[in-house]
């Protein structure tokens, strides 16, 4: 990790003085960090008598239900009640932007956010951050984790004596989702964060606990069927699985319950990169992993819509005329994998 820029860091505190409401925006289909960051950030505002807001574009899965969203302040789900999240973004005093490089990724929220007046401050970890639309840019790739950055960014501010608790449980939540629990991107500043957190009484245990031990059996019946049935491989080391919304709703299974399902096959020697599709809300929502030396974001953003980290993306592909099911979406995940490995 980069030093952070004093100038930044004390242009960024002056904006949090000057303002009265303060509202924050993360990805749709929020995740850990995205809803840790989001939280931790709302908790420390709120420790300097700050009202602020957090705008989810879509629900947080029922699987993040232990970060008590509700007493920490205003949550507004944007594809619930857009009227009010349109309100909060345009009568924001200060905007802050956590774990996207692009407003487009706040599905729903992006005409709402070029309309806005107040300053806009992006808090963020992917690659190529769109710094034109904001004034201040916090952008740094060698870290584990939107929530990690914040940490590091919140600690730095004049105005911080101590981090309150509830900040530091939020934002390891969100370091522990995004590393997979210190399996990947994980970085000095990571077990120094980590390190500083469990100091400062955040109980490791606990968190661990709430992220991995409160599944429903759901998941798991569905996983043998992924692991068993549905996952297959190329001689490019490739694997790759496509789940309909025909087959999750045959599991009961509810958004979050799939999550980490992308990375096990990562753990097979001969495999290099690791495709997850599900058909949700008529796209398939695709994951893609990679291990050092391929680049899941290149082939994300080549053939899948999207983009994300190195070896961390996600994206869509549109259901319709090209590909109509999940059998097309397989036979387009060989042809498209066999490109990119072809041009690398
Ligand atoms: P996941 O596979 O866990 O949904 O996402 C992996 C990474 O890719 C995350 O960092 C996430 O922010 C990013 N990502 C997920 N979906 C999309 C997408 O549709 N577009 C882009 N640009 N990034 C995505
Ligand atoms: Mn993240």
């Amino acid at each position: 990790m980069q030093k952070l820029d004093r100038e930044d860091i004390l242009k960024f505190s002056a904006l949090i003085d000057a303002a009265d409401k303060v509202t924050i925006l993360v990805h749709t289909h929020p995740d850990g960090d995205a809803l840790g960051s989001g939280l931790g950030m709302m908790r420390y505002l709120a420790s300097l008598g700050k009202r602020s807001t957090l705008i989810l574009p879509t629900t947080a899965p029922g699987t993040l239900s232990f970060l008590p969203v509700e007493s920490d302040g205003p949550v507004i789900v944007a594809n619930q009640d857009k009227t009010a999240a349109e309100k909060a973004v345009a009568e924001a005093s200060l905007i802050i932007c956590q774990d996207f490089n692009n407003i487009t990724r706040s599905e729903g929220m992006e005409a709402s956010f070029a309309a806005a007046t107040a300053p806009k401050v992006l808090i963020d970890h992917h690659i190529g951050p769109d710094r034109a639309s904001f004034d201040i840019v916090f952008s740094e790739t060698e870290i584990s984790s939107a929530s990690e950055l914040v940490y590091w960014v919140l600690k730095a501010l004049p105005q911080t004596e101590q981090l309150p608790l509830g900040t530091l449980n939020a934002l390891m939540t969100g370091m522990t989702t995004d590393t997979n629990n210190f399996r990947n991107s994980t970085f000095p500043s990571t077990l120094q964060m980590a390190s500083e957190c469990v100091a400062a009484g955040v109980d490791r245990e606990a968190v661990v606990s709430n992220i991995y031990n409160k599944y429903r059996e759901n998941r798991y019946r569905l996983m043998g069927y992924f692991l068993s049935e549905k996952l297959k491989t190329t001689p490019l080391g490739v694997a790759y699985a496509v789940l309909s919304k025909k087959e999750l709703d045959r599991f009961g299974i509810k958004e979050g319950e799939t999550e980490s399902f992308v990375n096990m096959p990562l753990e097979i020697d001969e495999i290099r990169m690791s495709l997850f599709l599900k058909e949700q809300d008529g796209v398939f929502r695709v994951s893609i992993r990679s291990k050092k030396g391929t680049s899941a974001s290149r082939c994300c953003n080549q053939y899948f819509n999207g983009g994300g980290h190195e070896n961390a993306a996600g994206g869509k592909l549109p259901i319709g005329d090209r590909i109509p099911d999940a059998a097309a979406a397989e036979k387009y995940i060989v042809e498209a994998t066999t490109a990119f490995f072809e041009n690398e």
